[in-house]
């Protein structure tokens, strides 16, 4: 390969005014320098490649120049500064801890600290990486720290600012370097590339600075290497494609998808990028990060959050229009989960794709818990016709979904359905619960013609529950276990997202009992939660199918009795050594035992 010079040394600052990103930082020190308040040991804190070095450089030379400029910068021209930027300057010693780190290292240094400056006013001693001295080498070097001679200026860089002694930190002035934001790096790097005459897309670099991670050196190395490859033109696709990068579009898409409840296509796209060679974990993480920018992108206040370029920025803006915060909080939560089991999950894919499943099932949930945003679903006529017919329980199910809507969304919910309801629909308010029956007229929901259809087609006199509403009473309809079971099992029959809840239910049913209570024997705790936690709306759907409002759910735990019991392998095995005696003389002679 040809000589050249990589960009992050080529390009590496040389004078305050160039450092990127440090701008409070590099004020307060030239601020120091202007008022003559030097400190004697300085600590530098940040993450890597954002010019710690590269401040401690500027700052000794600074100090020691012998012209400044108007602007309080290094003139660039006296002897001091010329001496500087051909690295033979005697007045600044760089010591790199993390290989010299031993007390005679750091003895070395502090015998050269005694010695006066030839040329300028101080000498400036830069330990890097100070957080690696061995601890003898620390105790050595406090002495010194704690009294240099006047000429000395001890600037200290860490990453590892917790690292440091307590002793060290109190004897320093303590500057924090800020990672450099996406758009600073974007900034540079598209002025290094106008002055290498490459041509770069403002996304591939985008994409660069991301993959740095706030690091500048990282992003022109990372540039350098990509510019050397793509001959000169570097790509959006280019660059993902280099840096294994997954292409963001992917994100906004799925996204969209998922908005649009489109399970199937989600999959295929899942399978691309499966099949150009991404880790599933990773391609969640980055889903995850993505709803997270979305959140963020949806609120004025939390848009500085957003780190990336204006363009990009634009689009998360747009697409954060179409996600509600419930949406998105669901949605990080999601992903949040598959992270977490990714690890124990035996079929990481199947993981995944669920993941994906119930990403798209996020809107349906909110429709109905909700209520907001309904869209009225072109379906519903055809299947309110079919449920005349057939009996389908679904549609019916859905009415009653949208009529347990929390109070405030009742209008919604009510105008959304009225649009499917004939002029003749009488007012009705089936709605059983108390606070329901309490609320003004005009705030009702209206029977919809779905349900009428639907209990006209079970037989259920749809007057019924008219005149219970005329007269404001309480539906009391008696009802059969057979009605019961039917009921329980009509609630979770369009439930696919509610797994968990919808075994529990097929497994265990409830017994019709005396006084219109419904009694649920469960066996552990957890499904007694699971099921507790959706007492009230499974109450109310019962009452709704079996038009009786005083059912009461009432969930009973029970102990498993030892002979229902699950028993663990070794439990089985010790069972029968006490039964068995030919089998504990087997154990004996072979030596066996059950882990
Ligand atoms: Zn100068």
């Amino acid at each position: 390969m040809e000589e050249y010079i990589v960009s992050a040394r080529k390009y590496r600052p040389a004078t305050f005014r160039s450092v990127i990103g440090q701008h409070a930082l590099t004020t307060t020190l030239k601020n120091a320098i202007v008022s003559n308040k030097l400190a004697h040991a300085y600590l530098f804190c940040g993450p890597r490649g954002v010019g710690k070095t590269t401040c401690a450089r500027i700052f000794a030379k600074t100090i020691n120049c012998l012209h400044p400029t108007k602007e309080h910068e290094a003139c660039n021209e006296c002897e001091s500064c010329l001496a500087f930027n051909e690295q033979r300057s005697y007045n600044i010693h760089e010591l790199d801890a993390a290989s010299n780190n031993s007390v005679d290292d750091i003895r070395t240094l502090t015998d050269q600290v005694r010695i006066p400056p030839q040329v300028g006013k101080y000498k400036v001693y830069i330990i890097d990486e100070v957080h690696m001295l061995s601890q003898s080498a620390f105790n050595a070097f406090l002495k010194t720290l704690e009294e240099p001679p006047a000429h000395t200026i001890f600037i200290l860089a860490t990453t590892e600012k917790y690292k440091i002694l307590p002793t060290i930190l109190s004897r320093c002035q303590t500057y924090d370097f800020n990672r450099i934001t996406q758009k600073d790096i974007v900034e540079h790097l598209q002025y290094v590339a106008e002055q290498e005459q490459i041509s770069a897309d403002p996304e591939a670099l985008s994409v660069i600075a991301q993959k740095a991670d706030g690091g500048m050196r990282d992003a022109l190395s990372i540039f350098d290497q990509l510019a050397s490859f793509t001959g000169g033109k570097i790509t959006y696709e280019q660059v993902i494609q280099n840096l294994n990068v997954l292409d963001f579009d992917y994100y906004f898409r799925m996204t969209d998808l998922f908005l649009a409840h489109k399970v199937g296509e989600c999959m295929i796209i899942f399978d691309e990028i499966l099949n150009k060679g991404f880790d599933a974990q990773h391609f969640i993480g980055g889903l995850a990060s993505h709803f997270r920018d979305l959140l963020v992108a949806h609120d004025a206040f939390t848009l500085k959050l957003l780190d990336c370029s204006d363009a990009i920025k634009a689009r998360y803006m747009e697409q954060a229009k179409l996600c509600s915060d419930a949406f998105l909080f669901a949605a990080i939560e999601i992903c949040n989960e598959c992270d977490m089991q990714y690890k124990q999950s035996r079929n990481k894919r199947l993981l995944v794709e669920l993941t994906l499943i119930r990403l798209s099932q996020l809107g349906e949930e909110k429709k109905k818990v909700t209520g907001k945003e309904y869209r009225p679903i072109e379906p519903i006529f055809s299947q309110a016709a079919e449920s005349a017919v057939h009996v389908r329980p679904a549609p019916v199910q859905k009415t009653a979904e949208q009529k347990t809507a929390p109070k405030g969304e009742i209008n919604q919910a009510s105008q959304a359905t009225s649009i499917t309801q004939p002029q003749e629909a009488p007012p009705v308010a089936p709605f059983p619960t108390q606070n329901r029956v309490q609320q003004p007229k005009k705030d009702l929901p209206k029977i919809t013609t779905i349900s009428l259809r639907a209990s006209r087609a079970k037989g259920v006199d749809p007057n019924e529950g008219n005149d219970s509403q005329a007269t404001q009473t309480v539906r009391k309809k008696s009802y059969t276990q057979a009605d019961l079971e039917f009921a329980w099992r009509e609630y979770v029959s369009d439930k696919p997202e509610e797994y968990h809840l919808s075994e529990v239910m097929k497994e265990f049913i409830p017994v019709a009992e005396a006084n219109n209570t419904v009694v649920l024997t469960l066996y552990n705790q957890i499904d007694e939660k699971l099921i507790q936690e959706h007492n009230s709306s499974i109450c109310q759907f019962l009452r709704e199918k079996l038009s009786n409002d005083q059912i009461i759910l009432h969930i009973e735990r029970k102990e498993l009795s030892d002979d229902q019991k699950i028993f663990t392998q070794k439990e089985k095995f010790e069972y029968l050594l006490q039964n068995n005696e030919a089998l504990v003389k087997l154990c004996d002679r072979f030596k066996l035992r059950l882990y």
